[in-house]
């Protein structure tokens, strides 16, 4: 199999003759079922996409490939994007492989650690904002209107193009779509994305159903639940601490085409499912990834009922870039001499 999104997918991407078809090995991410977490939600098949596997760790690549490939083709030197992280990780690394330059604009404070490593060893000129994410997006629409650099956020269309992908991923891993997605939603992109890809494979007989879309939003940045845009977005999920997303009416479109629903879970539901996706999964996604199924947990607990449904619920980033929230969390370690009788005890086996 080709590997990269471009050269897998090419014939339903924006490639041209001119186009570079580079990559980073982005794609193709594993689709695990896990049959511990099905029993609790009482459905038939429930799988996690595991796009934390992808080469800076989240889906953003995917989006990343495509745009920064057409910004090259286009003649660009130069890409810029306002980021929680995780774009401006991939932003950084795509950059770096096409050998252009990456300008990234990050609200202070308010960065994983991990993702912030990422975008500083990949070499980007980055900028910390005293404001949020939603600040930072709007000086960034400002600079690229008044200077030669191309957009790389997911208002970028190619983004949204290059994430369709994982749609094509999952029905042609399943030989069908699934019957619900579950996505968190920050700026919504995802979500637009991967309804895209659902509507055109359908509508190429690729699929003979389209999922209905669940996104799931953190309380305290859930613009689209609560219906106006939210000031001062508050959550552990950071990849979604996002008060008013760009691709808000799409994410709406696909929430109402589908027959889905956009709703919201507490920061401590999602730390739950955060917790338990690992403990029964052996997944360990960022605190977002866990939205999913923090949302899915929460409507089996309202009576929503699963029998016989196919789900998949998509783990958008790695947990390892976002180690801070489990150690923060943690249970202080048992601290021992280096004794076999000492241990022994304390585990309890003696
Ligand atoms: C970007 C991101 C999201 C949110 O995706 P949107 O397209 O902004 O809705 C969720 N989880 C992770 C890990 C992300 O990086």
């Amino acid at each position: 199999m080709k590997s990269g999104v471009l050269a897998r997918y090419r014939d339903r991407l924006p490639v041209t003759s001119k186009t570079p078809i580079l990559t980073l090995g982005e794609g193709d991410t594993p689709l695990v079922r896990c049959r511990q977490l099905e029993s609790e939600v009482g459905c038939k098949e429930l799988y996690f996409k595991l796009e934390g596997c992808n080469p800076t760790g989240s889906f953003k690549d995917r989006g990343m490939v495509v745009a920064v490939a057409k910004a090259m083709e286009e003649g660009s030197r130069a890409i810029m994007c306002a980021s929680t992280g995780n774009t401006s990780a991939s932003a950084a690394a795509y950059a770096a492989h096409f050998g252009l330059t990456a300008v990234i604009i990050v609200p202070g404070g308010k960065i994983a650690q991990g993702k912030m490593a990422q975008a500083i060893i990949y070499g980007a000129k980055i900028v910390a904002l005293s404001g949020n994410f939603d600040d930072a997006l709007n000086i960034v629409r400002t600079l690229v209107e008044k200077h030669p650099i191309t957009l790389v956020n997911s208002v970028n269309p190619y983004r949204i193009e290059g994430q369709k992908t994982a749609a094509f991923e999952i029905i042609d891993m399943l030989g069908e779509a699934p019957d619900y997605l579950f996505i968190p939603v920050g700026n919504a992109g995802n979500i637009t994305a991967y309804w895209k890809g659902f509507v055109e494979y359908n509508q190429t007989g690729k699929s003979k159903i389209r999922p209905k879309m669940m996104g799931f939003q953190a309380e305290g940045a859930s613009p689209i639940v609560q219906g106006h845009p939210i000031k001062d977005p508050k959550t552990v999920a950071t990849a979604i601490r996002i008060g008013n997303p760009a691709s808000w009416k799409k994410a709406e479109a696909a929430r109402d085409e589908s027959g889905g629903s956009i709703d919201s879970v507490t920061d401590d539901e999602i730390l739950s499912a955060h917790k338990l996706m690992a403990t029964k999964g052996g997944i360990f996604g960022e605190p977002a990834s866990a939205a999913p199924l923090a949302g899915l947990l929460k409507l089996t607990r309202k009576g929503m009922d699963f029998s016989g449904k196919h789900i998949v619920c998509i783990v958008t980033g790695n947990g390892l870039k976002d180690t801070e929230v489990v150690l923060k969390n943690a249970e202080p370690f048992l601290n021992l001499p280096a004794e076999v009788s000492a241990v022994e005890k304390a585990l309890g086996w003696k």
